[in-house]
């Protein structure tokens, strides 16, 4: 994309492309992390009958505060979070940008250690934060004393900390995140977008809110619960950070529609999230074929699987849309990242990598 001379655009962003993943239509799609299986019918219709209740209201604006959707959300959670401690945005994307327009802004820094999502920096970028990336060690997870050593001399006022992380699928203990919050000065963002794939026994970081009232914890309706297209993020935090974003936000930036379908969805949370433990099962089976056939996998707590190496990994990508799969080319050099579908779609994505990449 060259965007013409005479378009007054700030220059820091002149050079740059909108992000996404490519979206190719071909009958296998692996590339975004999304949930392979729809709502059923039955919540479908609920779906729709919530939007059609409200839409003889739409001349109205929407609840401000999405109250009712809020305290849904925390009765999901758990851990005795109310709606004051919950807030919810057009996904965990636009949470994200509220609270570096809150928490960051120009002579402030905010900080996450790569490989990591790769839309951190377009939020910083996006409300003139500074930004700075650590590393993650070889194996993905994050080595905490160097961690801190870089916390405490940079002194960020926003750390993002993403668990289970993407690309790599590595999660966080509360013993990699308890020493990273008691040396940030600041707001400390864990990104839970995959929690509810996490692997029996891997922790939340809503444990430890009720002790750090500088954590976020986010989450969305994107993943487990199969609502990508509905745009729902939310998070879980102090009712003093939830008033910061309050603040912040544009006045009924989430539409009617919106906090209907998402209420209508979160009275069948069981049914929803009915296949989040088949997709981490076949998490499980897929990283283990990869195993089998040699390649290198990182150990993932969420719906996807990173592998490698590749001398050419986009030569692999490349065959693998050829035979109608897509997956995504991301992460460290090398890598590929593949997002948990149904069985038939794994079975194609198998098939088409071992003629892809015979070994
Ligand atoms: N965080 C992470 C780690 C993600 O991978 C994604 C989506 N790919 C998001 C946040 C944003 O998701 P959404 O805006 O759909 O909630």
């Amino acid at each position: 994309m060259t965007l013409p001379d005479w378009l007054p655009i700030r220059e820091e962003l002149r050079a740059d492309e909108p992000y996404g993943a490519p979206q190719i239509d071909v009958p296998v799609r692996l590339n975004t992390n999304e949930n392979p299986y729809g709502p059923s019918e039955e919540v479908a219709v609920e779906i729709a009958a919530a939007a059609k209740a409200v839409a003889g209201s739409l001349n109205r604006y929407p609840d401000r505060e999405a109250v009712e959707l809020r305290t849904q959300l925390a009765n999901y959670l758990g851990h005795r979070l109310s709606s004051q401690n919950v807030w919810a945005a057009n996904g965990s994307n636009e949470i994200m940008q509220q609270i570096l327009q809150a928490f960051g802004g120009p002579g402030r820094t905010a900080m996450s250690f790569a490989p990591t999502y790769s839309m951190y920096p377009e939020y910083a970028r996006n409300t003139h934060t500074d930004w700075v990336s650590g590393r993650r060690s070889e194996d993905f997870t994050i080595d905490v004393a160097a961690a801190v050593e870089l916390i405490e001399r940079v002194r960020p006022e926003v750390v993002f900390l993403t668990s289970p992380n993407n690309p790599t699928g590595t999660a966080l203990s509360a013993n990699e995140l308890n020493p990273i919050l008691a040396a940030a000065p600041g707001i400390v963002v864990v990104d839970e977008a995959y929690a509810e794939f996490r692997r029996t026994g891997t922790p939340t970081a809503l444990d430890l809110l009720a002790a750090n009232p500088r954590l976020i914890v986010t989450r969305t309706m994107s993943k487990a619960f199969a609502l990508a297209g509905g745009r729902l993020g939310y998070l879980a935090a102090d009712p003093a950070i939830v008033d910061a974003l309050r603040i912040v936000r544009l006045p009924y930036h989430l539409s009617a529609v919106t906090q209907a379908t998402a209420v209508a969805a979160l009275k069948h949370t069981d049914e929803l999230l009915a296949k989040v433990d088949e997709i981490r099962t076949s998490r499980d089976e897929t990283a283990q074929w990869l195993r089998d056939r040699n390649y290198e996998v990182a150990a993932s707590d969420a719906n996807f699987v990173l592998f490698g190496h590749f001398a050419d990994r986009h030569l692999v990508w490349e065959g693998l849309v050829d035979r109608g799969v897509l997956i995504r080319e991301v992460g460290p050099d090398g890598w590929l990242r593949v997002s948990i579908g149904t069985p038939a779609e794994m079975q194609a994505f198998r098939n088409a990598l071992a003629e892809v990449d015979p070994r």
